[in-house]
């Protein structure tokens, strides 16, 4: 494969135009490629323009992914609070290092980054949620004010954006099988789920200074119940599984 492939896309989508993907018939082209140097590895990143909003989703590609089948993919759900402020309400950040991580020790592989703070309800709804669960929500409220439900629609760019890069089939790194099906659903070819296990290292500092309480649930450092917002739960090897959850 040619180390210039990646860039070639953006001339490729110039004119993209395609029926779409899922209900809301989301199209997405390339526009931008770049390297990318990360402490994590070496990656480059793909700028993605979509139909339906203005949000800019990324892919961070590790090797050459094109026309390759079994490519180690994660899909990251953007959270301003946690990837970037390094927040304990969530595990966000601890998700994102283990995905690039995993990804980059990998021959080839993909983080879709996708712009979908809060589960899609947006920073400010989310850091609303916050404050109601401040004021004594439960996690299940707070959940459901932070807008847990089924979002076709994110499957839907992601599958686009995988086909965009010419991905054949995907190992999809989650513990949640439910995702595998949203993904088949919009015609990827799921050929194998990567266990989103870490091992105990300083980056799960947080993990294994926590505690699991009765519900499941991880409690952070203040005391606060941790929301799984990426969908799924992170299993830590050799640690307590309870933070496991199956949403
Ligand atoms: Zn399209
Ligand atoms: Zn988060």
């Amino acid at each position: 494969m040619s180390m210039h492939k990646l860039e070639d896309l953006v001339a490729r989508d110039r004119d993209h135009e395609c029926e779409g993907v899922g209900a809301s018939r989301v199209c997405v082209r390339v526009v931008g490629v770049a390297d990318l140097p990360t402490r994590f590895g070496h990656f480059r990143i793909v700028a993605f323009w979509n139909n339906r909003d203005v949000k800019e989703h990324v892919a961070i590609v590790h090797g050459d992914v094109q026309g390759e089948a079994h490519v180690a993919t994660r899909m990251h759900s953007e959270c301003l609070t946690g990837d970037v402020l390094g927040s304990l309400r969530c595990d966000c950040r601890d998700q994102l290092i283990m995905g690039l991580k995993r990804i980059a020790s990998e021959p080839c592989g993909v983080v879709l980054y996708l712009r979908q703070e809060g589960r899609g309800i947006g920073l400010i709804n989310k850091i609303r949620a916050y404050s109601l669960q401040d004021q004594g929500l439960d996690t299940v409220e707070a959940n459901l004010a932070l807008g847990f439900r089924d979002d076709e629609r994110d499957y839907a760019i992601a599958a686009h954006m995988l086909k965009s890069l010419a991905i054949r089939s995907v190992r999809l790194m989650t513990n949640n099988p439910k995702k595998v099906g949203e993904l088949t659903k919009h015609g990827v070819e799921v050929s194998g789920r990567i266990p989103h296990v870490i091992p105990p290292n300083e980056h799960n500092r947080f993990y294994l200074e926590t505690k699991a309480n009765r519900s499941g649930h991880w409690i952070d450092f203040s005391g606060k119940p941790h929301l799984q917002e990426q969908g799924d739960a992170v299993m830590i090897e050799g640690a307590n599984q309870q933070g496991q959850s199956d949403e």
